[in-house]
């Protein structure tokens, strides 16, 4: 993928927004919601109002109908069954949940277990919004049992249970972008060609935004929440952020946060944000949580040998990095690990 041509670090998201603000006589529908424990927005296009009207609302009811399989919280959700059932006996689930936790598998054999659904075994004993945590004994008692290859899927049935009692998963890190995905081809069938479908930190979009002009997507500065550190122009791709900005408390100085690396049960802190940019939001999902997991130089040498995935990425220090892809060609040789941003 080629965008650094178009990269535009530091520049306004608004100013280019309304640069490209659409005629008022076209069918654009923009609405937000909050659903999956996350702010959703869709925004398409349509000549027909009807057509733009159920593309909104399909899209709204899609990401419930997700929300009630997939959510941990939902006690009658078919994870929460599983969480529940599943280190007793094999649970037989939708086939969409299972290919979801098979794709999951998929990333963290891929990424040597660094994005792993079973963090939930140490993850629920954190509270972030009231500041919980649990105690060192804890954590590595917990930590034991986070570990994918507890999981044992039967595709036949299908079916999945889990190998040892107190097993947890969430699909926290996956479920947005596979929501968003299937948004997406919602949409595609109702033949909108122009919409941008957002779910939390996950997006993707079809094609341009209007008349040639790409969707911007702005890259937040993880400690100001007023600023952007980039804005990627792109059309017709899935862009995911990663961050420690989200869900966090502070105590004595650590930042504890919803990003857990599998190894230690405690929060990755490698770095602030993470922003995978791919074909889909189901891997720009899955990456951005892995390569946050993973670091920068992990996390940058994985993506350099995936096929049509880049990312930028904030360190621990504030400094930005970016994957060979979004790299001007002629520093390419030269500039390895660019601390700041290329020039427009
Ligand atoms: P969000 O958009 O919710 O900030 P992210 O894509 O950054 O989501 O993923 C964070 C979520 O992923 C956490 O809230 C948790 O549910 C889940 N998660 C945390 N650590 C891991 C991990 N190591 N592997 C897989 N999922 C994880
Ligand atoms: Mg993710």
């Amino acid at each position: 993928m080629n965008t650094a041509a178009l990269l535009r670090p530091l520049a306004p998201l608004y100013l280019l927004l309304s640069l490209y603000a659409p005629s008022a006589a076209a069918t654009w529908l923009h609405e937000e919601a909050d659903i999956m424990g996350t702010r959703i927005s869709v925004e398409l296009f349509h000549e027909d109002a009807a057509v733009a009207r159920r593309g909104v609302d399909g899209v709204l009811a899609e990401m419930r109908r997700i929300d009630r399989t997939m959510s941990p919280w939902i006690e009658s959700s078919e994870l929460a069954r599983l969480n529940r059932e599943a280190a007793a006996h094999p649970v037989t689930v939708s086939r969409e949940l299972f290919d979801l936790i098979a794709t999951s598998l998929h990333y963290s054999r891929l990424t040597q277990g660094a994005f792993d659904i079973t963090f939930a075994s140490v993850g629920f004993l954190y509270d972030y919004r009231k500041g919980v945590h649990p105690d060192e004994a804890q954590r590595r008692a917990a930590t034991d049992l986070v570990n994918y290859h507890n999981l044992i899927l039967d595709p036949r049935a299908p079916s999945v249970a889990y190998g040892k009692p107190g097993v947890r998963i969430d699909l926290g890190g996956i479920a947005k972008g596979h929501a968003v995905d299937r948004c997406i081809r919602l949409l595609q069938a109702l033949g909108i060609g122009q919409a941008l479908v957002t779910a939390g930190g996950d997006s993707r979009m079809i094609g341009e935004r209007w008349q040639g002009r790409p969707w911007n997507i702005g890259v937040q500065d993880p400690r100001d929440a007023s600023k952007l550190v980039a804005i990627i122009p792109l059309e017709n791709v899935a862009v995911s952020t990663s961050g420690d900005y989200q869900r966090y408390f502070e105590e004595n100085g650590v930042r504890y946060h919803h990003i857990i690396n599998p190894a230690s049960g405690d929060s990755a802190r490698g770095m602030r944000s993470a922003t995978l940019i791919g074909p889909d939001a189901t891997t720009t999902d899955a990456l951005s949580t892995s390569v946050f997991v993973l670091g920068v130089e992990a996390g940058l040498a994985l993506v350099n040998r995936l096929p049509d995935i880049d990312a930028i990425l904030v360190d621990a220090h504030g400094q930005l990095h970016y994957s060979d892809g979004l790299l001007p060609a002629q520093t390419q040789q030269d500039v390895k690990t660019p601390t700041s941003a290329p020039a427009p």
